[in-house]
């Protein structure tokens, strides 16, 4: 499907779900169950999934049109964008009994896979030092240990955890020894998984996860034992893209507004745009964000090319991380106080956004990143 066709379906899906709605599941801190399930129903959320498992069979490319066009409405994609890109995981190194077990239900909207647990409260951005381990004990493994920042897993029916097989210690690489496991949660929660959501600045639907000697069945464990952290680097870039294009739909939002509000609030008996000192900073905003635009759809091309697009799928997060950012302090100060304003939206777009400096990984890790393996530069850690 071409771009802007399917760039207006969405714009058409997402016209249901005024400002007015994303401001009181913000307030209730709700989980935005009607708009994740109108997605669902419109195929939007299994896109990526191959055509000969009910999926779409579509590319990253649009993939990340359906969620920029979300950020884009005013909406936030982060209720549901990880149902697209956990999965990733599943399709590249699932076993065919898994991939027939699970893609065809996720196809069809029965089950939702949306949970990853990988970030832990001592390791913090350095994966290899998850402590959460999975023991084998013949035809399953006992999971013991504790996720953070599990974001959906109240509202998901799978998750895909990384664990350690192997101690430390005891591999050659510290990339080594980490194995992915599919986890129902159906099943599990009030059998070994304990759930304790944490109340954040945004509404994220995010909790810790503690495992106590949860049995999991060695069939659910994805791909070779030992080699979840190269599973989970493939799925990396895919979360990366996604990102970038919601960060581009929530620039275009702030741009927009910003653009909106200087051409008709007058003072000293003129529209605030009309200063350069207020529209040289949306102007400079708007620049920034179709150039990482442009990098978005690069790393895109080479995503859905099967090229390695690392460094491209990296910049794009950053580049549109940060667009996003000035973009929504752009439109802050072109608000001056009704920016605050709960009615004008703005500060609640502006929390969320803000996430994307931090989360799903770090701008300083990212500029690490580029610097030690794009440079060549000596490694900081
Ligand atoms: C709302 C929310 C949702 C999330 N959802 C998920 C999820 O669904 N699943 C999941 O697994 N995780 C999730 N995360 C976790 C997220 O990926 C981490 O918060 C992020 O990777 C940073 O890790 P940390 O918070 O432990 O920070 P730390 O690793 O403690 O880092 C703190 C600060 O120090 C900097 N820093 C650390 N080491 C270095 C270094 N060597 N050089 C330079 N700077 C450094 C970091 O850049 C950061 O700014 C979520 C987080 C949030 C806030």
């Amino acid at each position: 499907m071409a771009y802007t066709e399917l760039r207006r379906w969405v714009r058409k899906l997402c016209q249901r779900f005024p400002d007015s709605y994303w401001q009181e599941k913000d307030e209730q801190q709700a989980y935005p169950e009607e708009f994740v399930q109108a997605m669902t129903e419109a195929g939007f959320l299994s896109v990526l999934i191959p055509e000969e498992y009910g999926g779409g069979g579509a590319g990253i490319g649009e993939a990340s049109v359906i969620l920029e066009e979300v950020n884009r409405s005013g909406g936030n994609a982060a209720a549901c964008h990880a149902q697209m890109y956990i999965m990733g995981t599943l399709v590249r190194h699932g076993s065919p009994e898994q991939k027939e077990r699970y893609l065809p239900a996720i196809a069809r909207g029965e089950l939702r896979l949306q949970a990853f647990g990988v970030t832990e409260p001592t390791a913090g951005s350095d994966t290899t030092r998850i402590r959460t381990r999975a023991l084998r004990q013949g035809d399953h493994y006992l999971v013991r240990g504790q996720k953070i920042w599990t974001s959906r897993v109240q509202h998901s029916d799978l998750m895909l955890l990384l664990a350690r097989t192997t101690p430390l210690e005891e591999v050659r690489k510290r990339t080594e020894g980490l194995s992915l496991f599919l986890i129902d949660l159906r099943e599990a929660v009030g059998h070994g998984v304990t759930i304790k959501p944490i109340p954040t600045m945004i509404n994220h639907q995010t909790a810790e996860v503690f495992f106590d000697d949860l049995p999991v069945p060695v069939e659910n464990r994805i791909g070779q034992e030992g080699q979840g952290f190269r599973y989970l680097l493939s799925g990396l870039n895919a979360e990366r893209i996604l990102i970038a294009a919601e960060c581009v739909g929530d620039g275009d939002w702030f741009v927009e507004r910003a653009t909106r509000y200087a051409k008709e609030r007058v003072v000293f008996d003129r529209p605030i745009g009309q200063n350069q000192g207020i529209q040289f900073p949306i102007a400079q905003a708007y620049a920034h964000i179709r150039a990482a635009d442009l990098m978005r759809f690069q790393a895109a091309e080479l995503f859905d090319q099967g090229k390695p697009c690392g460094p491209e799928a990296n910049m794009a997060k950053l580049l549109a991380a940060d667009a996003a950012w000035e973009a929504a302090n752009v439109a802050m100060q072109t608000h001056g106080g009704f920016a605050f304003a709960r009615e004008y939206h703005i500060e609640r777009k502006f929390r969320e956004t803000r996430l994307y400096q931090i989360a799903p990984v770090s701008t300083n890790l990212i500029l690490a990143y580029i610097a030690q393996h794009v440079l060549g530069l000596p490694r900081s850690y």
